[in-house]
């Protein structure tokens, strides 16, 4: 029984670590675009992610910067903080740089008897036929051009700037804070007590000096250096069909998301979660892994999917609004609706578990 993915993303890496845990042999496809590893890139997993990752793909603790509190802040309310959520000040989430996560997943693929790291794909129809399953990650290759092209789009005319921004030390930088300006969300992720990672989506392609932005928002630290500032279009995308007989699309390919909330890699966490546990169920009663693996998993994940790429899109626009009327009301709904303690209890799970029913 063998499994191939296509492309060599965190999402292919980290699906193909559990994979291999489990004893299926698996061989990894390398993208075409061999982007270079961007240092500026972090992601902030939820403490339930961190706790399968932990356990079913890898143990990545040491890699790991808790965040035990967020604050979030609206410009459109003179920079005042409109909401906090903490989890008595134990982990809500932790942050990782993206390389580092890369580099580890790699190095322990490698020493794994069941995986393989394949160059080059010659031919699609060879491949659909040596392998049982055929998991896709892949944006860009033939396959994706073929069968997943169809999808529900919404370009939000916006850009993401990253960096990671060093600062004079602080004992304890462990709070997240996000400021919705008028030009959009601008994140402070502390990774570290002498730096932090900043995520700054903003409307439009004007030239922006995101530098002095950063310095203006920044409301903690005291700045010494601002790193290299990389730059991408954002844009949200679901699959209408999550797979074509035994191709599944998984990872970004099925969905992405705005930034704003740092869900993107979470939600492909939660769909290895889906996918290991059809595959569990599969291998004890000793049947095959074949293509109803891809109609199950679609099955159960697509509407949950669905549905909360749509709220994460809604949060953006609440705010979005605001700006464009040039009003405080979204801000001050928000305000009223997430200080709720029921309500902020509810926020805190969804964000951790993601929509389960
Ligand atoms: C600025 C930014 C910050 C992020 N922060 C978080 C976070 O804190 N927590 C989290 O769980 N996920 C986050 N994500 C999403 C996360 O980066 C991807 O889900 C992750 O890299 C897995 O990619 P992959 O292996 O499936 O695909 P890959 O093969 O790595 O390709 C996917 C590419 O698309 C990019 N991308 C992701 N979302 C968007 C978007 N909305 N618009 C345009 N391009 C996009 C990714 O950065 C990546 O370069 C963030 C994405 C962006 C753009």
């Amino acid at each position: 029984m063998k499994v191939c993915i296509l492309g060599d993303g965190l999402t292919s890496l980290a699906l193909a670590k559990a994979l291999v845990n489990k004893g299926i042999s698996t061989d990894l496809f390398l993208s075409d675009n061999n982007k270079k590893q961007d240092k500026s890139r972090t992601l902030g997993i939820s403490k339930s992610n961190i706790e399968f990752f932990n356990k079913n793909i890898l143990n990545i603790e040491k890699l790991l910067w808790d965040i035990n509190k967020i604050e979030i802040y609206s410009e459109n309310l003179n920079n005042r903080k409109i909401i906090d959520f903490n989890n008595n000040y134990k982990r809500l989430f932790s942050i990782i740089k993206n390389h580092e996560l890369n580099k580890y997943l790699v190095s322990q693929l490698k020493k794994n008897k069941f995986f393989k790291f394949k160059k080059k794909i010659n031919s699609f129809e060879i491949i659909k036929k040596k392998y049982q399953l055929i998991v896709n990650c892949d944006k860009n290759n033939k396959i994706t051009k073929k069968f997943f092209y169809r999808k529900f789009k919404k370009d939000y005319k916006s850009y993401a700037y990253t960096t990671i921004i060093e600062h004079k030390k602080i004992s304890k930088n462990n709070v997240a804070t996000q400021t919705f300006t008028k030009k959009g969300p601008i994140a402070f992720l502390p990774i570290s007590k002498k730096e932090t990672s900043v995520v700054y989506s903003i409307k439009g392609d004007q030239k922006i000096k995101i530098d002095e932005l950063i310095r203006k928002f920044n409301i903690k630290y005291k700045i010494v250096k601002i790193n290299r500032i990389n730059c991408f279009k954002l844009q949200s995308s679901n699959l209408r069909s999550y797979y074509n007989k035994n191709i599944l699309a998984f990872g970004d390919l099925l969905h992405t998301i705005h930034p704003l909330a740092g869900q993107g890699f979470n939600m492909s966490i939660r769909d290895i979660k889906s996918l290991m546990k059809i595959i569990d169920y599969k291998i004890s009663l000793g049947l095959n892994l074949d293509s109803s693996i891809c109609e199950e998993f679609e099955n159960k994940t697509k509407h949950t999917n669905y549905i909360f790429s749509n709220g994460v899109d809604f949060v953006y626009e609440l705010f979005n609004i605001e700006n464009n009327i040039n009003n405080d009301l979204s801000a001050k709904f928000i305000e009223f609706f997430a200080n709720n303690k029921i309500s902020n209890k509810f926020f805190i799970k969804l964000a951790d578990e993601g929509i389960v029913i």
